[in-house]
């Protein structure tokens, strides 16, 4: 029964019009001209990489594939309270910081990407990880990505001061296995979006405010839903000046441990359960002047150049879990019968695989060439590849469910777990109306200039 030689629709291998087998016909340089040879997707598209970026591919799936995929369920399930972290997730972080995944933005002594590694965008780099990382579990890669955000602005702020206090630590913390977590504050109860569009902030007012004291600053208000905000070591804080706006807005670097610093509450969100996401009070919280980064009311500047390379690798995750969906549904698709045959065989299930796995490699082209482009994350391209990605893998996944029907609900299947996290990349790192808003944010001045008479703008 299984022993089928071709797939309905299709010719076998052997047959005198598989295209395959004709090829081996042509000349030499015919052959060399064309290709046509069962493919490894996978491998196909990391051979495409320079070599630094293809290892980095493969050490990234090798570290997923050993210290990830084992806790898939358990860190799906077991939820610990605020400010705890679950063993496994804290021998995860141990691993993640020997392998170098928790330290690569910068080079030595600040962090442990190789100076040749700055050739490519620290955007690019990233997203290669967070995409290997998803494609197993995407909440213990976003309990380890999310540290990542925490870093940028002090690594994008070119505040060297700031990242020979901060960031050395931390490398030499990790690199040794201890977990020495950052993350990343701008949310509050009143501004999720406000926080990342300059006309909703425009019109919106802070509420968590730094007030001059002696030499430093004191914080208060309350930000929400921070991943990682519980565990973190440090977590980069905006907070606006007091009586004024978010053009204010300067980020502090916040010890965990600072008396009126409070943690207690992290929700149990729809997905991504491995990674926490806290509520954080300050109440009263002193900060010292040192824990500026790049100077007062530099925080909407680094906010919004931090959310510009941060949206590559949200991308990256939504192909990661596309991908996940991919497999899964083409497994089942071989192993499933029906009519005796095996689902596979029927061209609608065909015409549907053949969509998803197009879909995902697409986006994946699309983020490589976009962050791979150039050092500086802009805003229109970082933001269209967020939202088409996130929005196109949920539909991958969806396409899944409708492959798999009821046999993709069960937990085993893994599937549902892919639909609940997917939908969370469509909310963090702006929505996706805020991502669309973006991109024609990006575009005014040359609209404006069009509406007054000025050149037609090429798309
Ligand atoms: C899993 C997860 C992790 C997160 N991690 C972090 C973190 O580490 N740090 C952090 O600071 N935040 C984090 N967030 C918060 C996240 O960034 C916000 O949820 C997001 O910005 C949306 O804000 P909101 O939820 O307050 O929605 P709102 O801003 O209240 O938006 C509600 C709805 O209104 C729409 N909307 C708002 N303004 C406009 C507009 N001008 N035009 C059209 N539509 C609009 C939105 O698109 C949305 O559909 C996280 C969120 C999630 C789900």
């Amino acid at each position: 029964m299984n022993s089928i030689d071709h797939f309905d629709g299709h010719l076998p291998p052997q047959h005198r019009l598989d295209p395959a087998r004709r090829l081996q016909e042509l000349s030499q340089l015919g052959r060399a001209l064309t290709r046509y040879a069962p493919l490894d997707l996978w491998q196909l598209d990391t051979a495409r990489l320079p070599p630094s970026l293809a290892r980095l591919r493969r050490h990234c799936r090798d570290f997923a594939t050993t210290h990830m995929a084992p806790q898939v369920q358990r860190l799906d399930t077991e939820h610990t309270a605020a400010g705890q972290l679950h063993p496994a997730a804290r021998q995860l972080l141990s691993a993640a910081g020997r392998a170098g995944l928790m330290t690569g933005m910068l080079p030595a002594p600040l962090g442990s990407a190789a100076v040749s590694d700055l050739r490519y965008s620290p955007a690019f780099r990233f997203a290669i990880q967070v995409e290997e990382l998803a494609c197993v579990c995407s909440g213990q890669m976003l309990l380890l990505s999310a540290h990542q955000l925490g870093l940028a602005p002090v690594c994008l702020s070119g505040d060297l001061a700031a990242m020979w206090r901060h960031v050395r630590p931390m490398t030499q913390d990790f690199l040794q296995g201890i977990p020495h977590l950052f993350a990343y504050a701008i949310t509050e109860p009143g501004a999720g979006s406000d926080a990342e569009d300059g006309h909703g902030a425009a019109h919106n007012t802070p509420r968590v405010i730094a007030r001059r004291q002696g030499k430093g600053y004191v914080l208060q208000g309350r930000k929400c839903f921070i991943s990682g905000g519980d565990v973190a070591r440090k977590i980069a804080v905006f907070a606006a000046l007091a009586d004024e706006g978010f053009d204010s807005w300067t980020c502090f670097i916040v010890d965990g441990t600072q008396p009126g610093l409070e943690r207690q509450r992290t929700e149990l969100k729809m997905g991504m359960r491995a990674s926490s996401a806290a509520e954080l009070n300050f109440n009263d919280v002193y900060v010292p002047a040192t824990a500026i980064v790049g100077g007062l009311r530099q925080g909407w500047a680094l906010n919004r150049a931090t959310l510009n390379s941060s949206r590559y690798p949200v991308a990256a995750m939504a192909v990661g879990l596309a991908r996940r969906a991919c497999e899964i549904a083409m497994d089942y698709s071989l192993r499933q019968r029906l009519g005796g045959k095996p689902l596979l065989s029927y061209q609608e299930v065909q015409l549907l695989l053949a969509q998803m796995i197009a879909e995902t490699r697409s986006l994946r082209a699309l983020i490589w060439q976009q962050a791979g482009g150039g050092m500086q994350a802009r805003q229109s391209e970082a933001a269209m590849c967020k939202f088409l990605a996130t929005d196109r893998a949920q539909a991958v996944c969806e396409m899944a469910l409708d492959l798999m029907a009821e046999h993709g609900l069960s937990q085993d299947a893994g599937l549902e777990k892919l639909l609940r996290d997917v939908r969370l990349t469509r909310i963090f790192e702006g929505t996706n109306q805020i991502n669309r808003l973006g991109l024609i944010e990006d575009l005014q001045v040359p609209l404006l200039a069009r509406l007054h008479g000025g050149a037609a703008l090429s798309v």
